[in-house]
């Protein structure tokens, strides 16, 4: 999508720390870190929300948690541990409309309670 940051980042049009690219995703570093690391995952292809996907994007998902372990493995934090999440909507401080796993870790992060 021609006005999606995250697709000029796909392109190359807008540079990014990549971390690892494969055919289908690609991950980078956070621009504005929420913790010593965090990555972000995204799929080349623009897709939006969550909601409203269906079954045929089961497999895309996975594939984002795995390459979402795969970095954190690279990163070093597999042992001391990580957390994986997806915003969605205003309520959560979605930004980017373009799907994202953020992976974030290196030190001990806040509890969602
Ligand atoms: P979200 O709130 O889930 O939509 O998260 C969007 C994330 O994208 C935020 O953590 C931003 O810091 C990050 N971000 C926005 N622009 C860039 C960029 N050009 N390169 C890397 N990260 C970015």
């Amino acid at each position: 999508m021609d006005s999606c940051i995250f697709c000029k980042i796909v392109a190359g049009e807008i540079s990014s720390a990549k971390v690892f690219e494969d055919d289908t995703v690609v991950a980078f570093r956070d621009v504005n870190p929420a913790a010593p690391t965090h990555v972000l995952v995204i799929p080349k292809k623009h897709v939006g929300r969550v909601t409203g996907l269906n079954a045929d994007a089961a497999s895309l998902l996975g594939h984002l948690l795995l390459v979402g372990a795969k970095v954190a493995a690279a990163e070093g934090i597999d042992t001391s541990g990580y957390r994986m999440l997806l915003n969605q909507g205003p309520d959560a401080g979605q930004l980017v409309d373009h799907l994202h796993l953020h992976v974030l870790g290196g030190h001990r992060l806040k509890g969602l309670g």
